[in-house]
């Protein structure tokens, strides 16, 4: 690896696609303005559900495949370079949604042995030294086991990179506050009409929502809502865009965020109301 950037933001998610339609506008923005910024995902998606016909005959290895070709590709909308698979491309797979047999696969993520992936995750926290990381709650924004287990392992690894020599100055959970969220859904709806999408989502189908004052952090990423859509728009297996919304398999249509929100989880808040993640944070290596 070459010489550290002064500012340094990692992700961790659990499939393709998540970075992009949780963060892509703020990664866009943080590697457009220098910082250096890590994404480090789990899994390959392998058993999401595909949305073009043409490409639903793909499942398995293979989906993982032609999934991580899509990563990629999103990664080069958002100007991103460092992106990596947990333990390496394969390592873990797909757990499934909840409650599925594809949960007892002894290969998937929700088996995983948490410590032993977390060892995995803090060897990178410990290459990279991130000033800030970002993950879901504990509840995985929605209930699905590999986000729940992402949690899981990413504030593990937190912990034994602070033992081991990097202690992570500010840790966030993914958020969007809930007048956001119903704004946007009662704008969707007067929408719809015009929109390629039969039906809309409701509120509660958005990861992450919660009361407002819960939400220390906005960044505002609206000059970098192209780069977010067309990061999206690269994992069409699982998402079709129609700006400012999109949907996924269940076509329920649902509003493109463009400012992103987050709850400071670990650290000290610089302000009452954060703008920038890394506020706060001395910028020495
Ligand atoms: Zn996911």
């Amino acid at each position: 690896m070459t010489e550290l950037r002064s500012r340094r933001l990692m992700l961790v998610h659990a499939h393709p696609d998540d970075e992009s339609i949780n963060n892509g506008a703020t990664m866009a923005r943080y590697a457009a303005e220098g910082a250096q910024v890590t994404l480090v995902t789990c899994t390959l998606g392998e058993r999401g559900e595909v949305i073009p016909p043409e490409l639903r005959h793909l499942s398995g290895a293979a989906l993982g495949g032609h999934r991580l070709g899509e990563l990629r590709e999103a990664m080069r909308a958002l100007g991103v370079t460092d992106f990596r698979l947990l333990g390496g491309a394969g390592r873990y797979c797909d757990s499934g949604m909840m409650g599925l047999p594809d949960n007892d696969d002894p290969g998937c993520f929700w088996q995983a042995d948490v410590d032993q992936a977390a060892g995995l995750l803090a060897d990178v926290i410990l290459e990279v030294r991130p000033q800030v990381l970002v993950t879901y709650d504990e509840n995985g924004g929605y209930g699905h086991p590999d986000h729940i287990q992402t949690h899981r392992v990413a504030m593990r690894a937190v912990e034994l990179a602070a033992g081991a020599g990097w202690d992570v100055p500010k840790v966030y959970w993914n958020r969007v506050p809930r007048s956001v969220v119903e704004e946007s859904f009662a704008r969707l709806h007067d929408d719809l009409a015009g929109l390629p999408f039969d039906k809309a989502g409701a509120v509660d189908d958005v990861p992450g929502v919660v009361a407002d004052e819960q939400v220390t952090t906005g960044i505002d990423g609206t000059a970098y809502g192209s780069a977010k859509a067309a990061a999206m728009r690269a994992h069409a297996t699982q998402i079709t865009v129609e700006e400012p919304y999109f949907v996924l398999s269940n076509e329920l249509a649902q509003p493109l965020f463009t400012t992103e929100y987050y709850e400071l989880v670990r650290g000290e808040r610089a302000v009452s109301r954060e703008s920038d993640l890394f506020a706060g944070v001395g910028e020495a290596p």
